[in-house]
């Protein structure tokens, strides 16, 4: 899999300069407040670099690079009604990109998932699938669980009707805003949604209250200590305000899912893009890496790069993560 294969060029960009606009249009009035790190609630932070406008730190406890001074909940609620950049993602980007991301992406997914909880004994016969997009994901696990049945959580009316259609159970609704599905999950999964929220303890421990009891809580997500956003910092299309604000490490997910209740705790960094991703942004900004012999020679052997990738997936080094967490019974 390429990074072009799920996201080609010039969507990307078209979604990155709309984004752009969202950033200068909605963020710039209104109170921004400084926030300990969104993992481990420590104030032991440094500031990293500015973005767009938007400041980011790392925390110096847990490692987990994050967006501060935050702006409002309010603000991102009015961003989340009224963004042209979610708008092209919903209904220009999402649907180009469905099926190759089908077969790339989401059936490999769910077909690792469901060996996950298979080899933990665990049979899952509610899943609840929190930011379900256009229901592919769900109606990928469902179909590798027997007898399982799905419930989707989205607040887009155009993804929401997909999801209907596909005949799982829904709530058209931001997660925080749902107060009729505690623990009705066996498994409750959330896909690339951690990223984006305000208040990542609150979206986890919505998710525990969505769980059963010794149920499972699965979420995917982007981590601070892969290998393109250690090399690229702010350089990388990963780090995007308005839209993506937290990248926790290894260990800010364990202790941010620690914080929320759960046990077992598991995470993974199966990803395969890291390297790719750094390369096309080196071709993108000549003389980025001058200063980095190694990796531009990394680079430019093509075998050495492949087993450099699978390295970084087996060592928790890609920027891609998995987290499997679970609800005490
Ligand atoms: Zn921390």
């Amino acid at each position: 899999m390429r990074e072009n294969d799920i996201r080609p060029r010039e969507l990307l960009n078209e979604y990155l300069r709309l984004s752009e606009q969202d950033a200068t249009t909605l963020f710039t009035d209104g109170a921004r407040d400084d926030v300990p790190c969104v993992a481990c609630a420590s104030t032991h932070t440094e500031h990293a670099f500015t973005k767009k406008g938007f400041g980011y730190s790392r925390c110096l406890e847990c490692g987990t690079l994050y967006q501060t001074p935050r702006p409002r909940l309010e603000v991102f609620e009015r961003f989340y009604v009224n963004s042209v950049s979610s708008d092209f993602w919903a209904k220009v980007f999402f649907p180009q990109v469905a099926e190759s991301r089908r077969a790339a992406v989401f059936a490999p997914r769910a077909a690792e998932l469901a060996r996950m909880l298979k080899e933990r004994g665990f049979l899952a016969r509610t899943v609840v699938d929190v930011g379900a997009g256009h229901g592919v994901f769900l109606s990928e696990l469902v179909a590798r669980l027997a007898g399982a049945t799905g419930i989707a959580v989205e607040p887009s009316s155009e993804m929401i009707e997909s999801c209907r259609k596909l005949g799982f159970e829904v709530r058209e609704a931001l997660a925080e805003d749902v107060t009729d599905l505690d623990g009705r999950g066996d498994l409750v999964c959330s896909l690339e949604v951690m990223e984006h929220v305000h208040d990542p303890l609150r979206f986890i421990s919505n998710l525990a209250t969505f769980t059963a009891p010794g149920g499972w809580v699965f979420f995917t997500t982007l981590g601070a200590d892969g290998f393109d956003i250690t090399v690229l910092g702010e350089h990388a299309n990963a780090v995007f305000p308005p839209h993506h604000l937290n990248f926790m490490s290894v260990k800010g997910f364990e202790i941010l899912c620690g914080r929320a209740g759960l046990t077992d705790v598991e995470v993974l960094t199966p990803g395969q893009l890291d390297v790719d991703i750094v390369r096309n942004k080196t071709n993108e900004i000549p003389g980025l890496l001058d200063d980095q012999p190694f990796i531009r020679a990394l680079l430019g052997n093509e075998q050495a790069a492949t087993a450099f990738q699978q390295f970084l997936a087996n060592n928790r080094m890609s920027s891609h993560s998995w987290v499997l967490a679970r609800k005490p019974a």
